[in-house]
């Protein structure tokens, strides 16, 4: 249940910053060092935003590669299955640079002076 814990703060926290209006659009930022199942968090979503201002927008999920850095001489290098090693000082501090992002990155909601012009008079 990874996924529908994810989508319960992704709603949550995208409401907050909605404030009522609609949402029309919502950008994801989720590293790859998550392990997320897109497909299971995109079902989830729909289910947790149902009857919220977030039902009906769009999803958009930037996939965030894993990037390990070296605390020694701060080399950077991007990692497919982690291996903890820098390439240029062998083992050693290392930490994760990126690749644990879960966070949403925007969200564009109904614009209420358009809504206000196109609503019957
Ligand atoms: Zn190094």
């Amino acid at each position: 249940m990874h996924e529908f814990d994810l989508s319960n703060a992704i709603v949550q926290t995208v409401n907050k910053h909605a404030a009522g209006r609609r949402v029309t659009h919502i950008t994801l930022r989720v590293g790859r060092l998550r392990q997320v199942v897109k497909d299971t968090l995109l079902f989830y979503l729909a289910i947790v935003g149902k009857d919220t201002p977030c039902e009906g927008a769009t999803l958009e999920i930037v996939d965030v590669p894993a990037v390990l850095r070296c605390n020694t001489c701060e080399n950077e290098w991007e990692i497919e299955i982690p291996a903890f090693i820098c390439g240029t000082c062998g083992p050693g501090a290392v930490e994760v640079a990126t690749g644990e992002e879960f966070m949403v990155e925007s969200i564009e909601v109904e614009d209420e002076e358009d809504a206000a012009c196109t609503a019957p008079r």
